[in-house]
């Protein structure tokens, strides 16, 4: 990365004046290199089924699209007014107040006009006017309504994949339009045309095939487990032995399948296990899933029924257990498909039960359609209740701030769950500005598919603000550890602030969990679950 990109103080200057003599409608999108993700492999779209899979490049003149690719978009969008009332109303409502066009972080960190939410839904709003109203059939430009071009469909494919779906944008805006949800329509269509990227389409070939968007298949993810196993012996002196695909256990626990195989999920993953072990002595009854080991959703990326598709699979894993309910590790996208989608994609899932913590008898009545609970609500609940017995110290080498990650925060209200879980296992945790976080937090700039190598300046750029929110706490308070609740956030983050604020690591809220968890019967704790020493076990290493 470093070597190709501009350095960070070249790039913090962005410029956001819009271009003054020429309109935005008939400019030709340049794509240009670090901004777009590649195309996506013709065999993962086979795999699914999805249409028109070849071989094209974004950068050649003709994209090989099908003779009667126009046909085929209005005909989608056609099909989709019809259905979603919603997109309807959001391309008719916009009064181009201009609420929310310094919201978008892709805007304030690159200054593309296009990047703005009102430009990025005209895009296809232009195209709506002209093919679906009749003062747009009548008066063409001066209505806003602009014909569909082949430069027109290449703006889209380069725009809507310039949109992490975060809807901070909605926050802002006095009638509401959601942004995401037009981005989401746009990608579906542009779907129709084989016009995916690959970051999107191999995840999603991967989770039909196995289970999960990496690709792995389950000996390999109990492989995983086992390593796991084996540091967290070295670290606490204790073998743990969790379930795994054991039916008629009563939870069944699904995480994204990025705490399995990359750091620093894995270390959040190291946290389930201890908690889960510490519980099972209480009787917590509950199995992995080595087929549902996939907790994200990157169908949710490229359309509503992959989405669906995809959600599907882990609730046909737990009628197969026969558990009671699903309980759900740290993920966004995640939370966003079960919080508003599930019950409409493939629920309400009536075979299992509402949830109700076996330790604390809590039930949890927001998970009574879809009946799963988020894993921070679970903690907590604990904590509250005095069922854990944690020794916040052990994270006093760590000054900790909370990135609140788009999807549980804007698309499912889970703001207070994660502080107080961090409250009661960290002494040191500072906010960044109000600004910037619960509701209005900024996105982590890779999120709904674009967390590509190869797009490194768009993520880089999409990052700025969260970044400097970090910076900002950490040149005040010396933060040195940003945590999160979201596994795609934990993969692309690092490289978000080894750019920005190299000084910050990042990490997920159950790592905090694990290492402060007193297990019975442990040895003297040395290290983290990093094996970095713990606070004022220093010395013991140098001597
Ligand atoms: S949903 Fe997020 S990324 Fe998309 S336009 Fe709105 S603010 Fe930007
Ligand atoms: S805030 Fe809403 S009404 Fe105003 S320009 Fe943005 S989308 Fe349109």
């Amino acid at each position: 990365m470093a070597e190709k990109m501009m350095k960070p103080e070249e790039m913090a200057k962005v410029n956001h004046t819009p271009p003054l003599l020429s309109g935005w409608m008939h400019r030709p999108t340049e794509i240009k290199s670090g901004i777009y993700c590649y195309p996506s492999k013709p065999s993962s779209l086979e795999y699914v089924g999805f249409p028109h899979a070849r071989e094209w490049s974004p950068l050649d003149e003709d994209w090989k699209l099908p003779p009667n690719w126009k046909q085929i978009i209005l005909e989608g969008l056609r099909e989709r007014l019809e259905k979603f009332r919603s997109l309807k109303i959001f391309m008719d409502i916009c009064v181009r107040c201009g609420a929310c066009s310094d919201k978008c972080h892709f805007f304030i960190g690159g200054g593309d006009p296009r990047n703005m939410p009102v430009l990025r839904a005209e895009l296809l709003r232009s195209v709506y006017r002209k093919e679906f109203t009749t003062a747009g059939k009548l008066m063409g430009e001066i209505a806003g309504a602009r014909e569909l071009t082949v430069d027109v469909l290449k703006e889209w494919w380069y725009y809507f994949f310039q949109c992490t779906e975060c809807r901070r944008c909605s926050l802002f805006c006095p009638y509401g339009i959601d942004t995401a949800e037009i981005t989401i329509i746009a990608r579906e269509l542009l779907n129709l045309l084989g016009l995916n990227i690959d970051w999107i389409a191999t995840p999603v070939a991967n989770c039909y095939r196995t289970g999960n968007h990496l690709g792995i298949q389950p000996h390999a993810y109990k492989d995983m487990i086992d390593f796991f196993l084996d540091d967290i012996e070295e670290i606490t002196g204790i073998r743990m032995e969790p379930s795994i695909n054991r039916k008629g256990a009563e939870i069944l626990f699904i995480t994204p399948s990025g705490d399995v195989f990359a750091d620093p999920g894995t270390y959040t993953c190291m946290g389930y296990l201890i908690l889960f072990h510490y519980l099972q002595n209480l009787g917590l009854d509950l199995t992995w899933s080595t087929y549902a080991s996939e907790g994200g959703n990157f169908g949710y990326f490229t359309s509503h029924e992959m989405a669906k598709r995809l959600n599907a699979k882990m609730y046909a894993e737990a009628k197969r257990l026969g558990v009671k309910w699903i309980l759900g590790g740290e993920c966004g996208h995640m939370w966003r498909v079960i919080n508003q989608y599930m019950d409409t994609f493939n629920g309400p899932a009536d075979f299992l039960e509402e949830p109700v913590s076996p330790l604390t008898g809590t039930k949890f009545e927001n998970a009574k359609t879809t009946k799963m609970v988020h894993i921070t609500e679970f903690t907590a609940d604990l904590i509250k209740h005095n069922k854990l017995k944690l020794d916040p110290s052990r994270n006093d080498n760590l000054k900790v701030t909370f990135h609140d990650s788009c999807n549980p925060a804007r698309g499912m209200g889970l703001l207070e769950e994660p502080r107080y879980v961090i409250r009661n296992t960290c002494n040191h945790f500072y906010e960044m500005p109000d600004n910037t976080i619960r509701e209005q937090t900024f996105c982590c700039g890779s999120g709904a598919g674009l967390n590509a190598g190869e797009n490194m300046e768009l993520r880089m750029r999409g990052g700025l603000p969260r970044a400097n929110a970090v910076k900002y706490v950490h040149e005040k308070f010396g933060v040195n550890m940003l945590s999160c609740v979201c596994a795609i956030d934990r993969a692309v983050l690092p490289a978000l602030m080894e750019y920005w604020v190299p000084e910050v690591n990042v990490t997920g809220v159950h790592e905090l969990v694990g290492n402060a968890l007193v297990l019975e019967g442990e040895k003297k704790r040395e290290t983290n679950l990093r094996g970095e020493p713990l606070p004022g076990m220093e010395e013991v290493e140098d001597v």
